[in-house]
């Protein structure tokens, strides 16, 4: 394999290169990668900050909404004067700020029943920022459609819960069949979050891309990984695959995507 990195990107990226595991190979495997983050806010934003950073070649951000001042306490992709900007726009720019080399395909919208397939077969790798039931469940269904890997991630209050999904793992619906009711699990927009720990969450999906990326370590596929930074516990709970599951199992009752209906206090806040 002939690799054609410039002076500057050896040097900018000197610091994996340095790692055994990952080296000029691993680095020209993240450069090819192509990952889609679902949700510019509180864990989009760390996970598209350090895939940047980290040299992911292509990079999507899928959001509808602009930045809001309450979303600068978690949502550090943004900064002030980003306040009424899209967030795909407001993103984007901070990537190219930090690596010109990546290339970033800004989706303005929401992710939907109707675009959720074509978006997901653009991309190698997906990653959940999103902080609602209906659109996590519509990330794992299209993903396990697709065959398509993803990470999960999910935070409230001082907790956070996270899992890696490829082909022939446990997806979101071995775990949790179907969303909860609307409104009867708050969201972080009801409940409020420890802005610190959309960053320990994000940061760990990140890390679980770039494995995924350059085939290092073993990813969380078949573990439910939680902590609760009050205790700072980290726990790995392990669950299985299930052929009673209705979209991964060997008779899927879910055949197509839905659109699940969402609390109307979160259909402004996304993450
Ligand atoms: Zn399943």
């Amino acid at each position: 394999m002939r690799f054609d990195f410039t002076e500057e990107e050896l040097n900018r990226y000197s610091r994996h290169i340095l790692l055994q595991d990952v080296g000029v190979e691993g680095q020209e495997k993240i450069r090819e990668g192509k990952v889609l983050v679902v949700g510019a806010g509180g864990l989009g934003a760390p996970v598209a900050m350090y895939l940047a950073a980290a040299g992911v070649g292509t990079i999507g951000i899928v959001d509808g909404d602009v930045v809001d001042l309450s979303n600068l306490q978690r949502q550090i992709i943004h900064t002030t004067p980003d306040v009424g900007k899209w967030k795909v726009e407001s993103a984007k720019e901070t990537i190219q700020a930090i690596n010109p080399h990546v290339k970033v395909e800004a989706h303005r919208e929401f992710l939907m029943a109707d675009n959720a397939l074509d978006l997901v077969g653009e991309y190698d790798f997906v990653v959940d920022g999103t902080d609602n039931f209906p659109v996590k469940f519509l990330i794992n269904d299209a993903c396990v459609m697709a065959g398509k890997p993803f990470s999960h991630g999910g935070i409230l209050r001082f907790e956070g819960q996270t899992f890696t999904h490829v082909p022939g793992s446990a997806c979101y619906r071995c775990m949790f069949k179907s969303p909860p009711p609307p409104g009867a699990v708050p969201t972080c927009s009801q409940a409020g979050v420890l802005g610190a720990i959309a960053g320990m969450l994000g940061t760990i999906q990140a890390a679980e891309t770039l494995k995924w990326l350059t085939g290092v370590g073993e990813l969380l596929t078949d573990k439910l990984l939680t902590f609760n930074a009050k205790t700072m516990d980290f726990r790995k709970i392990h669950v299985k695959k299930t052929d009673k599951c209705p979209i991964c199992g060997p008779n899927p009752s879910i055949t197509e995507l839905i659109d699940y209906e969402q609390a109307v206090c979160d259909l402004k806040n996304h993450g």
